[in-house]
């Protein structure tokens, strides 16, 4: 990780940059939470100051009207955003989300938290996100299709393959990929199903694609309980967060012999120190659409559930759901990031002081992004794998990811956080030493 670095400090890079532009940091905004992780990687890096300034900045962001014909025959225009953070190791990767909050800010951040996420796990992707500022929940079927369709054709040139390729993020789904995906071949005439990942299986989707942020959850506790001489047998679990995530992680963590004493999601929580079997849960939760008044565990509040007597916690719901205010009493020796963002800078250093192992978010859930890039690549192939290799490659490139942000953490002497961002601001960075800046 030495090669080529300057004997220039980041404190120097980021007096030439200016930060008065900055907001000031807030301790719950998860998107500067990011960028103070990055800067501090970068720190740690001694990275040089010219390529500090190349990656705190987006290579390209653009604005879009969206107009969309409203089923009463009105015209409404919406706002929609997509934004390229760093491809210089491969085409940009990130989900598209339809949401009223969404903003340039917030894109921005997302978007380059994609590179490093995508660069923790060596995959050859680099970030992007997008979004649509709109209510969906307020919107017809017929509606949701204009307003994707028209989004993606005023995207046509940034969009493909090669250059750009979106995902599922909030409020999107499976049948918004396939709306983008025709949108985008009818306008080549012919299929690309490549140009999106996260479609139905039917058109091009990846088998295993469903649960894989679940197992690489499941992947990099169990590695981490490992490295830590912990058993797995009867080790006990709280999940915070009962969705795709949560329930997976939940179910293959169970599978691999950890009892789950504590769940959650957002009707409240429970508690059954004998264990909690996650098949009975589903089956609930399949009936009652939610997991309130499920009979086999004690109710007990959503903040209870996160102080739990347990050995590993996974927040797998919301963004700050540990803070400074909690931190202190989460009882767990692990702590796996299933959400985005679970897990504030103030908390951070609480739970290093108590000795906590936190696997940070950018490595835990990145198990999803890993099989977004086996559907892209078997997309291309044009050659389907079945369930059991998709999910024997996803365990190599999970545990390896694992491994190598282990080892920068004992190098370095830093936490799994700041090791996850350093190799992977690293791995961005050899990429611009390497192919220079171009003029
Ligand atoms: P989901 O909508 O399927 O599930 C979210 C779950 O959290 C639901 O059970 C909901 O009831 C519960 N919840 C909401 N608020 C809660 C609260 N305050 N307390 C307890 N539970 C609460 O979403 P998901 O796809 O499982 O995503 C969860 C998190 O993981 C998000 O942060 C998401 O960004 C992140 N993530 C998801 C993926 C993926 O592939 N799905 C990949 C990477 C990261």
């Amino acid at each position: 990780m030495s090669d080529g670095r300057t004997a220039a400090g980041v404190r120097t890079a980021r007096e030439l940059v200016g930060r008065s532009k900055d907001p000031v940091l807030s301790e719950d905004n998860p998107f500067e939470a990011m960028m103070a992780r990055f800067d501090f990687a970068a720190e740690q890096l001694r990275l040089d100051p010219g390529i500090y300034k190349v990656l705190r900045e987006p290579e390209k962001q653009i604005i879009v009207a969206v107009p969309v014909q409203q089923d009463s025959g009105e015209i409404e225009v919406y706002t929609g955003y997509r934004v390229l953070h760093n491809t210089s190791r491969g085409p940009g990767k990130g989900g598209i989300r339809f949401d009223l909050n969404v903003t340039l800010d917030e894109v921005k951040a997302l978007a380059a938290w994609m590179t490093w996420k995508c660069a923790v796990v060596n995959i050859p992707f680099g970030g992007a996100k997008g979004g649509v500022v709109c209510d969906p929940s307020g919107l017809s079927i017929g509606e949701l299709e204009r307003l994707t369709r028209r989004y993606t054709a005023a995207l046509i040139e940034t969009l493909g393959p090669d250059s750009d390729i979106p995902a599922p993020d909030v409020n999107t789904n499976e049948r918004v990929m396939a709306w983008v995906m025709d949108t985008y071949s009818m306008h080549k005439r012919h299929a690309v199903t490549a140009v999106v990942t996260g479609k139905p299986v039917e058109m091009g989707g990846s088998l295993g694609r469903r649960e894989a942020t679940g197992r690489g959850c499941m992947i990099t506790t169990r590695e981490a309980l490992k490295h830590l001489g912990l058993p797995l047998r009867g080790t006990k679990v709280a999940v915070q967060g009962f969705g795709n995530v949560g329930s997976v992680t939940a179910t293959l963590l169970e599978q691999e012999g950890l009892t789950i004493v504590g769940l959650s999601d957002k009707t409240g929580a429970m508690y059954n120190p004998n264990g909690i079997y996650i098949g009975d849960a589903l089956k609930w939760v399949h009936e009652h659409r939610y997991l309130a008044g499920y009979p086999n565990a004690d109710p007990i509040s959503n903040d209870e559930l996160l102080e739990l007597d347990v050995d590993v916690l996974v927040p797998a719901a919301v963004e700050n759901a540990i803070t400074r205010k909690n931190a202190a009493r989460v009882k767990a020796r692990v702590i796996c990031e299933g959400a985005n963002g679970p897990t504030t800078p103030g908390a951070d250093r609480i739970l290093e002081e108590q000795g906590v192992f936190v696997i940070p978010d950018i490595l835990a859930n990145a198990g999803g992004v890993t099989v977004s890039y086996f559907e892209w690549v078997q997309d291309r192939a044009g050659y389907f794998w079945d369930e059991p290799t998709v999910n024997e490659r996803l365990e190599s490139v999970i545990r390896r990811s694992f491994h190598d942000v282990l080892s920068v953490a004992d190098r370095y002497e830093v936490n799994m956080r700041t090791a996850a961002y350093m190799l992977s601001v690293e791995r961005v960075a050899a990429v611009h030493r390497l192919r220079g800046i171009y003029a």
